[in-house]
């Protein structure tokens, strides 16, 4: 049987061995609950908590306190909310690059919501940012795969209302690039674990200040002292977990973290492959060149079709709107299909894939 060929990173990237292996070393050797004992093992969780959130500071230029473990980006960007409790005079800034976790959660609020400009370029259009009280800026789109100037865009938007509440989307920006959190001077930041080689169900939300804001949930493990009715808060950052954290895949984190730094995806692989399919006069690129994601149509051809022919030829791909049907109305096309690449693959995958596409849409 043909090998699959998986070119999908950008919906979840592939677990190396050394993840799977200190997920299962945790669960086999090293598995207790955290902050409830003072027997060895659970010191022992507490410790690797410890230890992960701080090279998830390190990781992306913050301090340990700033850092909290979550669910995934969807569920940092719905915190956010929680936390912020926007009513319908605050005014919030989104953008067609959004993911439907990126914007869906500010729009249910009832919140009064604008559009920020982009050029023609699908880049935020620094000239005419938009006035908000809370800025979203998704820094890397699913789509378009091109890293936003994060930092310029925020000194934008604060020069347009110095009190913004900025909040990034950096689910796929954080794969290719390095986040700068003190030098953004973002005020959140949220991404997932699973799109950088780490378990699913886990995600980082960096609060700049979380000594403002009192706790979205309440329960075990974020208080010190419950006297009746009376409590007294846990510090920052325990405050804001209340709860038994996903602690297998936070284990995992630590090693997916250190995996991703060293090796990114190499994105040159969608530049040549680019450069091939270019010669196909049928194929329409969406992304621009040099893009961490290829994105295109196909003239004539449905992209679910297309995905369809490709999964039948064990070709991992992703095809549709990818919860982004905002920039798809943008672009006036139903769908795309979406190529992209983790550190996995291989320049012979991709000369594989090419072939088949040629194929396909010969
Ligand atoms: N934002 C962007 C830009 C994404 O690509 C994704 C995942 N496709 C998300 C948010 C949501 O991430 P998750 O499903 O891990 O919560």
């Amino acid at each position: 049987m043909n090998k699959i060929i998986y070119l999908d990173a950008a919906a979840s990237y592939l677990k190396s061995d050394a993840v799977i292996d200190s997920q299962v070393d945790f669960l086999r050797n090293n598995y207790a609950n955290a902050g409830r004992g003072i027997c060895a093992r659970a010191i022992g969780v507490d410790n690797m908590l410890n230890s992960v959130r701080k090279k998830v500071a390190d990781f992306i230029g913050a301090e340990f306190q700033n850092i909290v473990f979550t669910a995934g980006t969807t569920d940092g960007m719905n915190r956010v909310v929680s936390l912020l409790r926007p009513d319908n005079n605050v005014q919030v800034a989104l953008s067609v690059l959004d993911h439907h976790s990126a914007c869906l959660p500010w729009v249910a609020t009832g919140a009064k919501t604008v559009l920020c400009p982009l050029d023609s370029q699908y880049n935020f259009d620094i000239d005419n940012i938009s006035y908000a009280d809370v800025f979203v800026l998704t820094a890397m789109s699913n789509v378009i795969g091109v890293a936003q100037d994060v930092e310029a865009i925020i000194r934008a938007a604060r020069k347009k209302n110095p009190n913004v509440i900025v909040v990034v989307d950096a689910a796929q920006f954080v794969v290719h690039e390095k986040i700068d959190a003190k030098k953004w001077d973002a005020d959140f930041i949220v991404f997932s674990g699973h799109k950088i080689g780490a378990d699913t169900g886990v995600g980082i939300l960096y609060i700049k200040n979380p000594d403002d804001f009192m706790p979205d949930k309440f329960g075990g493990g974020m208080v010190q002292v419950v006297d009746g009715n009376n409590f007294v808060l846990n510090c920052v950052p325990e405050r804001f977990e209340a709860g038994t954290l996903p602690l297998t895949q936070i284990a995992g984190l630590g090693v997916a973290l250190e995996n991703i730094e060293k090796n990114r995806p190499d994105i040159s692989l969608l530049k040549y492959m680019r450069d091939e399919l270019s010669r196909l006069p049928q194929i329409q690129f969406v992304s621009p060149d040099g893009a961490a994601i290829l994105s295109f149509v196909v003239d004539g051809m449905h992209c679910l079709d297309v995905g369809a022919m490709l999964g039948a030829r064990n070709v991992c791909v992703r095809v549709g709107q990818m919860c982004a049907s905002w920039i798809h109305k943008a672009l006036g096309v139903p769908g795309t299909i979406r190529i992209s690449v983790g550190a996995y693959n291989t320049i012979e995958e991709i000369n594989k894939v090419i072939a088949i596409i040629k194929d396909i849409v010969k």
